[in-house]
Protein backbone atom coordinates (compact mmCIF):
# COMPACT_ATOMS: atom_id res chain seq x y z
CA UNK A 1 0.00 0.00 0.00
CA UNK A 2 1.19 3.45 -0.84
CA UNK A 3 1.17 6.17 1.87
CA UNK A 4 1.04 9.38 0.23
CA UNK A 5 1.73 13.19 0.79
CA UNK A 6 -2.10 13.52 0.02
CA UNK A 7 -3.23 10.90 2.71
CA UNK A 8 -0.79 12.50 5.20
CA UNK A 9 -2.25 16.47 4.63
CA UNK A 10 -5.97 14.77 4.78
CA UNK A 11 -5.24 13.06 8.14
CA UNK A 12 -3.92 16.03 9.75
CA UNK A 13 -7.40 17.64 8.93
CA UNK A 14 -9.24 14.23 9.70
CA UNK A 15 -8.13 10.91 10.12
CA UNK A 16 -11.39 9.39 8.96
CA UNK A 17 -10.94 11.51 5.86
CA UNK A 18 -8.41 9.41 4.74
CA UNK A 19 -9.30 5.97 5.71
CA UNK A 20 -12.55 7.08 3.26
CA UNK A 21 -10.14 8.09 0.68
CA UNK A 22 -8.59 4.81 0.60
CA UNK A 23 -11.48 2.55 1.14
CA UNK A 24 -14.65 4.24 0.78
CA UNK A 25 -17.11 4.18 -1.79
CA UNK A 26 -16.24 6.61 -4.74
CA UNK A 27 -19.69 6.78 -5.59
CA UNK A 28 -20.79 8.41 -2.22
CA UNK A 29 -18.60 11.06 -2.91
CA UNK A 30 -20.24 14.10 -3.06
CA UNK A 31 -19.38 16.29 -6.67
CA UNK A 32 -17.48 19.11 -5.96
CA UNK A 33 -18.60 22.38 -5.87
CA UNK A 34 -18.01 25.67 -7.74
CA UNK A 35 -16.33 27.50 -5.13
CA UNK A 36 -13.99 24.10 -4.85
CA UNK A 37 -13.77 24.03 -8.39
CA UNK A 38 -12.79 27.78 -8.27
CA UNK A 39 -9.63 27.49 -5.08
CA UNK A 40 -8.46 24.51 -7.23
CA UNK A 41 -8.18 26.91 -10.23
CA UNK A 42 -7.15 29.64 -8.34
CA UNK A 43 -4.38 27.27 -6.52
CA UNK A 44 -3.12 26.05 -10.26
CA UNK A 45 -2.55 29.81 -11.20
CA UNK A 46 -0.69 30.74 -8.15
CA UNK A 47 1.33 27.56 -8.76
CA UNK A 48 2.35 28.23 -12.24
CA UNK A 49 3.35 31.95 -10.98
CA UNK A 50 5.81 30.43 -8.92
CA UNK A 51 7.16 28.04 -11.61
CA UNK A 52 7.11 30.44 -13.95
CA UNK A 53 10.18 32.63 -12.02
CA UNK A 54 12.30 29.32 -12.62
CA UNK A 55 14.28 29.55 -15.98
CA UNK A 56 14.95 26.03 -16.31
CA UNK A 57 13.06 22.89 -14.91
CA UNK A 58 13.34 19.61 -15.74
CA UNK A 59 10.40 16.93 -15.16
CA UNK A 60 10.73 13.07 -15.01
CA UNK A 61 8.61 11.49 -18.04
CA UNK A 62 6.91 8.23 -17.11
CA UNK A 63 2.95 6.67 -17.87
CA UNK A 64 0.95 7.68 -15.40
CA UNK A 65 0.35 5.96 -12.28
CA UNK A 66 3.70 4.02 -13.09
CA UNK A 67 5.63 5.60 -9.72
CA UNK A 68 8.66 3.14 -10.01
CA UNK A 69 9.97 4.49 -13.63
CA UNK A 70 8.97 8.18 -12.17
CA UNK A 71 11.21 7.52 -9.34
CA UNK A 72 14.17 5.80 -11.46
CA UNK A 73 13.90 8.51 -13.83
CA UNK A 74 13.89 11.18 -10.57
CA UNK A 75 16.70 9.44 -9.68
CA UNK A 76 18.87 9.68 -12.87
CA UNK A 77 18.38 13.44 -12.82
CA UNK A 78 19.22 13.98 -9.15
CA UNK A 79 22.49 11.92 -9.68
CA UNK A 80 23.28 13.80 -12.64
CA UNK A 81 22.80 17.25 -10.78
CA UNK A 82 19.98 18.86 -12.26
CA UNK A 83 19.61 22.55 -11.32
CA UNK A 84 15.56 22.08 -10.58
CA UNK A 85 13.01 19.24 -10.88
CA UNK A 86 9.96 19.82 -11.21
CA UNK A 87 6.88 16.70 -9.75
CA UNK A 88 9.98 14.31 -9.21
CA UNK A 89 8.92 11.26 -8.20
CA UNK A 90 10.43 9.86 -4.54
CA UNK A 91 9.83 6.82 -3.01
CA UNK A 92 10.80 4.98 0.10
CA UNK A 93 9.94 1.65 2.00
CA UNK A 94 7.69 2.06 5.24
CA UNK A 95 7.37 -1.16 7.40
CA UNK A 96 4.97 -3.90 6.96
CA UNK A 97 5.26 -3.65 2.98
CA UNK A 98 3.84 -0.61 2.98
CA UNK A 99 5.83 2.20 0.74
CA UNK A 100 5.98 6.23 0.91
CA UNK A 101 5.63 8.43 -1.91
CA UNK A 102 5.29 11.86 -3.07
CA UNK A 103 6.02 14.21 -5.65
CA UNK A 104 7.16 17.91 -4.10
CA UNK A 105 6.71 20.44 -6.58
CA UNK A 106 10.28 21.50 -7.09
CA UNK A 107 13.64 19.76 -5.79
CA UNK A 108 16.31 22.62 -6.19
CA UNK A 109 20.22 21.70 -5.95
CA UNK A 110 22.37 22.94 -3.40
CA UNK A 111 26.08 22.47 -2.62
CA UNK A 112 27.08 20.33 0.06
CA UNK A 113 28.27 16.31 0.70
CA UNK A 114 25.75 13.75 -0.08
CA UNK A 115 25.51 10.29 -1.51
CA UNK A 116 25.05 11.70 -5.07
CA UNK A 117 28.36 13.51 -5.02
CA UNK A 118 28.93 17.24 -3.83
CA UNK A 119 25.58 18.49 -3.91
CA UNK A 120 22.34 17.33 -2.73
CA UNK A 121 18.61 18.37 -3.06
CA UNK A 122 16.31 20.58 -0.93
CA UNK A 123 12.22 20.40 -1.58
CA UNK A 124 9.87 23.38 -2.36
CA UNK A 125 6.02 22.89 -1.81
CA UNK A 126 4.01 25.32 -3.57
CA UNK A 127 0.40 26.15 -1.70
CA UNK A 128 -2.47 28.74 -1.86
CA UNK A 129 -2.65 29.46 1.53
CA UNK A 130 -0.87 32.80 3.12
CA UNK A 131 -0.18 30.67 6.44
CA UNK A 132 2.19 27.91 6.88
CA UNK A 133 -0.91 25.39 8.07
CA UNK A 134 0.32 22.34 9.92
CA UNK A 135 -1.03 19.79 7.22
CA UNK A 136 1.48 21.77 4.88
CA UNK A 137 4.63 21.28 7.35
CA UNK A 138 3.76 17.91 7.91
CA UNK A 139 3.96 17.18 3.85
CA UNK A 140 7.30 19.63 3.81
CA UNK A 141 8.50 17.28 6.46
CA UNK A 142 7.59 13.80 4.74
CA UNK A 143 9.42 15.02 1.08
CA UNK A 144 11.98 16.14 3.39
CA UNK A 145 12.32 12.70 4.83
CA UNK A 146 12.09 10.84 1.29
CA UNK A 147 14.86 12.94 0.45
CA UNK A 148 17.07 12.31 2.99
CA UNK A 149 16.54 8.05 2.18
CA UNK A 150 17.31 8.80 -1.18
CA UNK A 151 20.40 11.30 -0.87
CA UNK A 152 21.81 9.91 2.25
CA UNK A 153 21.94 13.26 4.20
CA UNK A 154 18.95 15.57 5.76
CA UNK A 155 17.75 19.20 3.79
CA UNK A 156 18.38 21.73 6.90
CA UNK A 157 14.88 22.83 6.13
CA UNK A 158 11.90 22.63 3.49
CA UNK A 159 10.32 25.34 1.89
CA UNK A 160 6.83 26.25 1.40
CA UNK A 161 6.04 28.67 -1.11
CA UNK A 162 2.45 30.24 0.43
CA UNK A 163 0.56 32.91 -1.32
CA UNK A 164 2.62 36.19 -0.12
CA UNK A 165 5.80 34.93 1.43
CA UNK A 166 8.22 32.03 1.35
CA UNK A 167 8.31 29.69 4.83
CA UNK A 168 11.43 27.31 6.02
CA UNK A 169 9.82 24.34 8.00
CA UNK A 170 11.12 23.50 11.13
CA UNK A 171 12.29 20.43 10.48
CA UNK A 172 13.65 19.57 13.92
CA UNK A 173 10.10 20.37 15.34
CA UNK A 174 8.01 19.06 12.22
CA UNK A 175 10.07 15.35 11.74
CA UNK A 176 9.03 14.39 15.33
CA UNK A 177 5.30 14.85 14.24
CA UNK A 178 5.90 13.57 10.88
CA UNK A 179 6.60 10.10 12.57
CA UNK A 180 3.72 10.04 15.02
CA UNK A 181 1.43 10.75 11.92
CA UNK A 182 2.99 8.12 9.88
CA UNK A 183 2.42 5.44 12.76
CA UNK A 184 -1.02 6.43 13.24
CA UNK A 185 -1.73 6.81 9.41
CA UNK A 186 -0.65 2.53 9.72
CA UNK A 187 -3.06 2.21 12.33
CA UNK A 188 -6.21 3.69 10.79
CA UNK A 189 -5.50 1.94 7.49
CA UNK A 190 -5.23 -1.32 8.97
CA UNK A 191 -8.34 -0.88 11.13
CA UNK A 192 -11.38 -2.80 9.81
CA UNK A 193 -13.72 0.14 10.40
CA UNK A 194 -13.46 3.90 9.50
CA UNK A 195 -12.75 6.04 12.49
CA UNK A 196 -15.57 7.60 14.40
CA UNK A 197 -17.84 10.56 12.25
CA UNK A 198 -17.34 13.61 13.86
CA UNK A 199 -18.87 16.39 11.50
CA UNK A 200 -17.27 20.26 12.26
CA UNK A 201 -18.05 22.77 10.00
CA UNK A 202 -14.75 24.19 9.13
CA UNK A 203 -12.66 20.95 8.11
CA UNK A 204 -16.17 19.25 6.16
CA UNK A 205 -17.40 21.67 4.55
CA UNK A 206 -15.25 21.58 1.30
CA UNK A 207 -14.92 17.84 1.75
CA UNK A 208 -16.40 15.08 -0.77
CA UNK A 209 -17.68 13.04 1.96
CA UNK A 210 -19.66 15.83 3.72
CA UNK A 211 -23.32 13.96 2.87
CA UNK A 212 -21.86 10.90 3.72
CA UNK A 213 -20.68 11.37 6.78
CA UNK A 214 -23.72 13.92 7.30
CA UNK A 215 -26.22 11.21 6.84
CA UNK A 216 -24.14 8.59 9.38
CA UNK A 217 -24.00 11.62 12.10
CA UNK A 218 -27.85 12.10 12.00
CA UNK A 219 -28.35 8.14 12.04
CA UNK A 220 -26.62 7.90 15.13
CA UNK A 221 -27.53 11.33 16.77
CA UNK A 222 -24.10 12.09 16.80
CA UNK A 223 -22.58 15.18 19.77
CA UNK A 224 -21.26 16.71 16.99
CA UNK A 225 -24.28 17.92 15.66
CA UNK A 226 -25.00 19.51 18.80
CA UNK A 227 -23.14 23.86 18.62
CA UNK A 228 -20.57 23.60 21.24
CA UNK A 229 -19.31 20.08 21.07
CA UNK A 230 -15.69 20.43 19.80
CA UNK A 231 -13.10 18.00 18.42
CA UNK A 232 -11.56 18.91 21.70
CA UNK A 233 -14.02 18.81 24.44
CA UNK A 234 -15.31 15.62 22.52
CA UNK A 235 -13.42 13.27 23.97
CA UNK A 236 -14.16 14.01 27.76
CA UNK A 237 -17.45 14.38 27.07
CA UNK A 238 -16.99 10.29 26.14
CA UNK A 239 -14.85 9.89 28.78
CA UNK A 240 -17.98 11.21 31.40
CA UNK A 241 -20.65 8.66 29.51
CA UNK A 242 -22.17 11.76 28.18
CA UNK A 243 -22.21 10.39 24.51
CA UNK A 244 -26.32 11.47 23.73
CA UNK A 245 -27.60 14.62 24.01
CA UNK A 246 -30.23 13.59 26.42
CA UNK A 247 -27.22 12.83 29.04
CA UNK A 248 -25.66 15.89 28.33
CA UNK A 249 -29.30 17.86 29.09
CA UNK A 250 -29.06 16.09 32.36
CA UNK A 251 -25.47 16.47 33.64
CA UNK A 252 -24.85 19.18 36.39
CA UNK A 253 -23.01 22.01 35.05
CA UNK A 254 -20.29 22.65 37.97
CA UNK A 255 -19.81 18.92 37.17
CA UNK A 256 -18.73 19.55 33.70
CA UNK A 257 -17.07 22.83 34.08
CA UNK A 258 -14.42 20.62 36.28
CA UNK A 259 -14.56 17.90 33.90
CA UNK A 260 -13.84 19.99 31.00
CA UNK A 261 -11.69 22.64 32.50
CA UNK A 262 -13.65 25.69 31.42
CA UNK A 263 -15.69 28.96 33.06
CA UNK A 264 -19.28 27.85 34.97
CA UNK A 265 -21.06 29.75 32.09
CA UNK A 266 -19.51 27.79 28.71
CA UNK A 267 -20.50 24.72 30.32
CA UNK A 268 -23.93 25.91 31.42
CA UNK A 269 -24.38 26.92 27.88
CA UNK A 270 -23.62 23.33 26.86
CA UNK A 271 -26.13 22.03 29.13
CA UNK A 272 -28.96 24.63 27.83
CA UNK A 273 -27.61 23.84 24.27
CA UNK A 274 -28.38 20.26 24.37
CA UNK A 275 -31.69 20.56 26.90
CA UNK A 276 -33.40 22.65 24.23
CA UNK A 277 -32.40 20.17 21.09
CA UNK A 278 -33.42 17.40 23.65
CA UNK A 279 -36.39 18.83 24.15
CA UNK A 280 -36.90 20.67 20.54
CA UNK A 281 -37.29 24.33 21.71
CA UNK A 282 -35.87 27.44 22.17
CA UNK A 283 -34.57 28.07 25.83
CA UNK A 284 -33.70 32.00 27.12
CA UNK A 285 -30.56 32.18 28.85
CA UNK A 286 -31.24 35.07 30.25
CA UNK A 287 -31.71 34.41 34.28
CA UNK A 288 -28.20 32.92 34.31
CA UNK A 289 -26.84 36.71 34.91
CA UNK A 290 -23.57 35.63 33.50
CA UNK A 291 -23.63 38.88 31.13
CA UNK A 292 -25.84 42.33 32.40
CA UNK A 293 -29.03 42.48 31.10
CA UNK A 294 -28.34 45.01 28.98
CA UNK A 295 -25.80 43.33 27.12
CA UNK A 296 -29.16 41.15 25.89
CA UNK A 297 -31.47 43.83 25.09
CA UNK A 298 -32.17 44.49 20.85
CA UNK A 299 -32.61 48.11 20.49
CA UNK A 300 -35.58 48.78 17.90
CA UNK A 301 -36.72 51.89 15.91
CA UNK A 302 -39.23 53.03 13.80
CA UNK A 303 -36.90 52.82 10.58
CA UNK A 304 -34.08 50.29 10.82
CA UNK A 305 -31.19 48.78 8.51
CA UNK A 306 -30.42 45.61 8.15
CA UNK A 307 -26.78 45.39 6.58
CA UNK A 308 -24.75 42.26 4.64
CA UNK A 309 -21.65 42.39 3.02
CA UNK A 310 -20.24 40.57 -0.12
CA UNK A 311 -16.52 40.03 -0.54
CA UNK A 312 -13.98 38.27 -2.92
CA UNK A 313 -11.13 37.22 -0.31
CA UNK A 314 -9.22 36.16 -3.57
CA UNK A 315 -9.29 39.65 -5.22
CA UNK A 316 -9.33 41.55 -1.49
CA UNK A 317 -12.23 43.00 -2.44
CA UNK A 318 -15.57 44.40 -0.82
CA UNK A 319 -17.82 44.31 -4.24
CA UNK A 320 -21.41 44.51 -2.61
CA UNK A 321 -23.02 46.53 0.50
CA UNK A 322 -26.59 45.48 0.72
CA UNK A 323 -28.66 47.57 2.98
CA UNK A 324 -32.54 46.63 3.87
CA UNK A 325 -34.48 49.42 4.71
CA UNK A 326 -37.10 49.10 6.61
CA UNK A 327 -39.92 52.14 7.57
CA UNK A 328 -42.35 50.13 10.34
CA UNK A 329 -44.73 53.48 10.26
CA UNK A 330 -45.14 53.56 6.55
CA UNK A 331 -44.98 49.89 6.25
CA UNK A 332 -42.42 50.04 3.95
CA UNK A 333 -39.43 48.11 2.78
CA UNK A 334 -36.60 49.02 0.11
CA UNK A 335 -33.40 47.10 -0.74
CA UNK A 336 -30.46 49.21 -1.83
CA UNK A 337 -27.68 46.90 -3.43
CA UNK A 338 -24.42 49.46 -3.62
CA UNK A 339 -22.28 47.01 -5.73
CA UNK A 340 -19.02 47.59 -7.33
CA UNK A 341 -19.70 46.13 -10.89
CA UNK A 342 -15.79 45.83 -11.55
CA UNK A 343 -13.02 45.66 -8.91
CA UNK A 344 -11.78 48.96 -9.14
CA UNK A 345 -15.40 50.77 -8.09
CA UNK A 346 -15.25 49.46 -4.67
CA UNK A 347 -13.89 52.87 -3.18
CA UNK A 348 -17.34 54.50 -5.30
CA UNK A 349 -19.43 51.68 -3.67
CA UNK A 350 -17.98 52.56 -0.45
CA UNK A 351 -19.44 56.19 -0.36
CA UNK A 352 -22.65 55.46 -1.83
CA UNK A 353 -22.79 53.37 1.20
CA UNK A 354 -21.51 56.27 3.39
CA UNK A 355 -24.21 58.50 1.95
CA UNK A 356 -26.91 55.73 2.46
CA UNK A 357 -26.22 55.11 6.26
CA UNK A 358 -25.83 58.72 6.89
CA UNK A 359 -29.34 59.50 5.68
CA UNK A 360 -31.12 57.69 8.54
CA UNK A 361 -28.36 58.83 11.22
CA UNK A 362 -30.61 57.13 14.24
CA UNK A 363 -31.31 54.13 12.33
CA UNK A 364 -29.99 50.58 14.10
CA UNK A 365 -27.57 48.99 11.36
CA UNK A 366 -28.42 45.47 12.25
CA UNK A 367 -25.71 42.95 10.70
CA UNK A 368 -24.91 39.08 11.58
CA UNK A 369 -21.23 38.71 12.95
CA UNK A 370 -18.61 41.00 13.29
CA UNK A 371 -17.43 41.15 9.39
CA UNK A 372 -19.48 43.99 8.78
CA UNK A 373 -18.44 46.16 11.62
CA UNK A 374 -15.02 45.07 10.77
CA UNK A 375 -14.81 46.21 7.15
CA UNK A 376 -16.66 49.50 8.00
CA UNK A 377 -13.63 50.41 10.23
CA UNK A 378 -11.30 49.12 7.43
CA UNK A 379 -12.93 50.48 4.55
CA UNK A 380 -13.07 53.54 6.73
CA UNK A 381 -9.58 53.97 6.77
CA UNK A 382 -8.75 52.56 3.52
CA UNK A 383 -10.95 55.16 1.65
CA UNK A 384 -11.66 58.25 4.60
CA UNK A 385 -15.15 58.49 5.35
CA UNK A 386 -15.94 62.29 3.50
CA UNK A 387 -16.99 63.70 7.30
CA UNK A 388 -18.75 60.23 8.11
CA UNK A 389 -17.64 59.87 12.22
CA UNK A 390 -17.17 55.50 11.87
CA UNK A 391 -16.94 55.36 15.82
CA UNK A 392 -20.45 56.87 15.69
CA UNK A 393 -21.79 55.07 13.15
CA UNK A 394 -20.08 51.72 14.44
CA UNK A 395 -21.85 52.48 17.58
CA UNK A 396 -25.15 51.67 15.74
CA UNK A 397 -24.04 48.28 14.64
CA UNK A 398 -26.07 45.59 16.34
CA UNK A 399 -24.61 42.20 16.12
CA UNK A 400 -27.87 40.00 16.25
CA UNK A 401 -25.89 36.41 16.07
CA UNK A 402 -23.97 37.48 19.22
CA UNK A 403 -27.33 38.93 20.60
CA UNK A 404 -28.78 35.42 19.75
CA UNK A 405 -26.14 33.14 21.02
CA UNK A 406 -25.45 35.13 24.03
CA UNK A 407 -29.18 34.79 25.28
CA UNK A 408 -31.10 31.76 23.50
CA UNK A 409 -30.11 28.00 23.33
CA UNK A 410 -32.16 27.01 20.17
CA UNK A 411 -32.39 23.28 18.48
CA UNK A 412 -30.16 24.22 15.51
CA UNK A 413 -26.94 22.52 14.76
CA UNK A 414 -25.07 25.86 14.32
CA UNK A 415 -26.00 29.13 14.84
CA UNK A 416 -24.88 29.98 11.10
CA UNK A 417 -27.85 32.53 9.69
CA UNK A 418 -29.02 29.89 7.10
CA UNK A 419 -29.91 27.47 10.21
CA UNK A 420 -31.36 30.16 12.24
CA UNK A 421 -33.64 31.45 9.76
CA UNK A 422 -34.79 28.72 8.78
CA UNK A 423 -35.73 27.03 11.45
CA UNK A 424 -37.25 30.34 12.44
CA UNK A 425 -39.43 29.80 9.12
CA UNK A 426 -37.33 31.74 6.96
CA UNK A 427 -36.37 30.59 3.45
CA UNK A 428 -34.26 31.86 0.80
CA UNK A 429 -35.17 32.37 -3.08
CA UNK A 430 -31.96 30.38 -4.41
CA UNK A 431 -31.98 27.05 -1.88
CA UNK A 432 -27.88 26.62 -2.93
CA UNK A 433 -26.78 30.40 -2.82
CA UNK A 434 -24.44 30.97 0.40
CA UNK A 435 -21.43 32.87 0.60
CA UNK A 436 -18.79 31.12 -1.11
CA UNK A 437 -20.89 30.29 -4.38
CA UNK A 438 -21.78 34.06 -4.60
CA UNK A 439 -17.96 34.75 -5.00
CA UNK A 440 -17.88 32.34 -8.08
CA UNK A 441 -21.05 33.88 -9.60
CA UNK A 442 -19.15 37.21 -8.85
CA UNK A 443 -16.20 35.63 -11.15
CA UNK A 444 -19.00 34.72 -13.67
CA UNK A 445 -20.14 38.01 -13.93
CA UNK A 446 -16.23 39.68 -14.14
CA UNK A 447 -15.31 36.98 -17.02
CA UNK A 448 -18.82 36.80 -18.80
CA UNK A 449 -20.71 40.23 -18.50
CA UNK A 450 -23.91 38.48 -18.22
CA UNK A 451 -25.89 40.33 -15.59
CA UNK A 452 -27.50 37.13 -14.36
CA UNK A 453 -24.93 36.29 -12.69
CA UNK A 454 -25.10 39.69 -10.75
CA UNK A 455 -28.93 39.47 -10.15
CA UNK A 456 -28.55 36.17 -8.13
CA UNK A 457 -25.77 37.77 -6.14
CA UNK A 458 -28.29 40.50 -5.17
CA UNK A 459 -31.16 38.26 -4.66
CA UNK A 460 -28.82 36.27 -2.61
CA UNK A 461 -27.87 39.42 -0.39
CA UNK A 462 -31.00 40.69 -0.04
CA UNK A 463 -32.52 37.68 1.41
CA UNK A 464 -29.50 37.95 3.78
CA UNK A 465 -30.66 40.80 5.15
CA UNK A 466 -34.10 39.91 5.14
CA UNK A 467 -32.85 36.66 7.36
CA UNK A 468 -31.32 38.93 9.13
CA UNK A 469 -34.66 40.92 10.08
CA UNK A 470 -36.38 37.61 10.59
CA UNK A 471 -34.12 36.59 13.42
CA UNK A 472 -33.82 40.03 14.91
CA UNK A 473 -37.87 40.17 15.10
CA UNK A 474 -37.69 36.53 16.59
CA UNK A 475 -35.27 37.69 19.12
CA UNK A 476 -37.16 40.61 20.07
CA UNK A 477 -40.45 38.43 20.17
CA UNK A 478 -38.91 35.75 22.52
CA UNK A 479 -36.53 37.77 24.91
CA UNK A 480 -39.14 40.94 25.35
CA UNK A 481 -40.60 39.14 28.07
CA UNK A 482 -37.48 38.51 30.38
CA UNK A 483 -36.39 42.29 29.99
CA UNK A 484 -39.07 43.27 32.25
S1 LIG B 1 -17.01 15.04 6.08
FE1 LIG B 1 -15.88 15.63 7.89
S2 LIG B 1 -15.84 13.78 9.17
FE2 LIG B 1 -16.36 13.14 7.09
S3 LIG B 1 -14.41 12.60 6.17
FE3 LIG B 1 -14.85 14.70 5.62
S4 LIG B 1 -13.80 15.93 7.15
FE4 LIG B 1 -13.95 13.84 7.95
Amino acid sequence: MWFTDHMLFQYRRCHRRTYLDTYGDPTLKDPPSDYFVKLRQDSAEHRQTILDQFATLSRPTYERYDWETGAAATYRMMAEGVDAIHRGVLIAEGPDGTRYRTEPDLLIKQQGDSWLGDWYYVPYSVKFGKKPKPEYQLTAAFSAYLLAEIQGVWPETAWLFLKDKQYSVNLERYVPKLQEALDDCHEIMASATAPEVFISRNRCSLCPWLSHCYAEAKATKHLSLLPGVTLTRYPTLVDLGLTTVEALADISATRLTTALGTEHHISEKLIYQAQATAHGTAIPRLHTGYFPLEAYQVPTANIELYFDIEAAPDKDLIYLHGVLVVDSNKQQQSFHALVAEQPEEEEKAWFEFLSLVNSYPDAPIYHFCPYEAQTVARLGQLYGTNGTDISALLNRFVDIHKRVVDSVALPVESYALKHLARWMGFEWRDEDANGAQSICWYDDWLTTGDRTHLDTILRYNEDDCQATYRVKDWLVNFAQPFWQ
